[in-house]
């Protein structure tokens, strides 16, 4: 499918397509059927190897060490690290990491940036984003944040407990949202501070037991529970100005949001290319499965809906690239999530056994993918602003011109 992504954006794509086929998928499919982890020291040579190809982090400006690419034009390329299980650490453009580089990109002090964005860009660094918390805490509603942090001189004094807080197990440092004035409503009472994993009264207790997490590499970033009691940092390490922190989550889950949805779409087009390449190989009942029209139509179904959320994502993008693009965003994860489940899905049934085994990687995908519904917000909290959005604008004269019923009459007829 061509879409008419700029000369730049597909020359990139390209080089990535590369390394993603010479280098990470044969090493990929090696450690799947090897059952072998693939090390970080290996990880270390992909990201050197990415470096000396101009693939690595595409989403981070060159003065910090990546390629400077706009939503836009990074699209294609995290599309493409989708592909591959560890494709996007492969080039530095995983989750948590491309997002907490993108705030600290934004709205860090030169200072910040020294200190934590650029080790961070070259892997010396590791960080994670706090923000969701257990019982009644921030999660689908972030308004229910619990944790604070109180001033005290020139440092803050940290209380609270968090959970599903992706590589907080390995993190050098956590993006923690805290009340920071508790009079005031907390879209103006919050703050994002930086917590350093070896501050005083940090706990990290333990990874969440989930779904997916495909174990093929040493260090599984895993989603963790943290604990922050009397936690003191100097109020230098607030992210951004104080009391922004609902504006900063919201840049950083605009963008997060988007990178989801072009990762997960190139895991759903190649499920579909394993999927296709199984129907062709294999016969039942006389002809080759890809013969059969109860399965062509529904892999012509899958097309038209991933090209249709691939579509829409390029749209989102550049909407971002220019503006703040909320709903275009909102209805991108929530579109592109519930498609590249379903892909993923039918490529597991077209695959039968080989859909659930894992020399493909079909199944991990699988796996993986389900949490896309629930991350960045749930489809129906994205529902929920798409929703409040559609009613906005609605023209009641239109309403009274086109429905010319008699009042009385249609109390009557409501009596009878
Ligand atoms: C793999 C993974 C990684 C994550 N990484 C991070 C991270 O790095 N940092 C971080 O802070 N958080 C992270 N999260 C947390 C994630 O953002 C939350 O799980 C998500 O926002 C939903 O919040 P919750 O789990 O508290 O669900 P809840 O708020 O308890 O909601 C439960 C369910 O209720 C439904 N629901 C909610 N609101 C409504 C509504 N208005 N109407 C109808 N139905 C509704 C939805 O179906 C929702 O799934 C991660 C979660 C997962 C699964």
């Amino acid at each position: 499918m061509e879409y008419h992504d700029s000369e730049k954006a597909k020359e990139v794509a390209g080089r990535v397509e590369e390394f993603m086929d010479e280098v990470v998928i044969p090493r990929e499919r090696e450690a799947l059927a090897t059952g072998e982890e693939i090390t970080m020291d290996e990880i270390h040579e992909m990201w050197e190897m990415a470096k000396e190809r101009d693939l690595f982090a595409p989403q981070v400006p060159a003065e910090y060490g990546g390629q400077g690419l706009d939503f836009s034009d990074m699209l294609p390329s995290f599309e493409q690290v989708g592909r591959s299980l560890i494709g996007a650490l492969a080039i530095r453009a995983n989750a948590p990491q491309e997002g907490n580089m993108h705030t600290l990109e934004m709205v860090g002090t030169e200072e910040q940036k020294e200190e934590y964005l650029r080790p961070l860009v070259q892997g010396e660094l590791s960080s994670a984003f706090a923000m969701t918390e257990p019982k009644v805490g921030a999660g689908s509603d972030p308004k229910m944040l619990q944790s604070t942090a109180v001033k005290d001189g020139d440092e803050w004094v940290i209380n609270g407990h968090k959970w599903w807080t992706s590589d907080g197990l390995g993190a050098d440092f956590y993006l923690t949202m805290v009340r920071t004035d508790l009079d005031a409503h907390p879209y103006e009472g919050t703050s994002i501070i930086l917590v350093p994993r070896d501050a005083d009264g940090v706990d990290v207790v333990r990874n969440v037991p989930h779904l997916g997490g495909h174990g093929i590499t040493e260090r599984e970033g895993g989603h963790a529970e943290v604990k922050f009691d009397n936690v003191r940092v100097p109020v230098e390490n607030t992210i951004g100005e104080e009391g922004e922190g609902f504006q900063i989550a919201q840049m950083r889950l605009g963008g997060g949001r988007l990178t989801h949805c072009m990762r997960y779409s190139g895991m759903a087009e190649r499920s579909l290319d394993v999927a296709k390449a199984y129907l062709q190989e294999r016969e039942a009942f006389g002809s080759k499965l890809e013969d059969k029209q109860a399965l062509r139509h529904r892999i012509a179904d899958a097309e038209t809906q991933l090209h249709a959320a691939r579509t829409m994502v390029r749209h989102a993008a550049r909407e971002l690239d220019r503006n703040d693009a909320r709903i275009e965003v909102a209805m991108s994860k929530m579109f592109a999530a519930n498609v590249t489940n379903e892909t993923i899905d039918l490529a597991v049934q077209c695959c039968g056994g080989n859909g659930i085994g894992k020399d493909l990687p079909i199944a991990h995908f699988y796996e993986s993918v389900r949490e896309f519904r629930i991350v960045d917000g749930a489809d129906e909290v994205h529902r929920r602003s798409i929703a409040r959005w559609a009613f906005e604008d609605v023209d009641e004269v239109e309403i009274e011109n086109t429905l010319q019923f008699d009042d009385d009459l249609r109390i009557d007829a409501l009596d009878e």
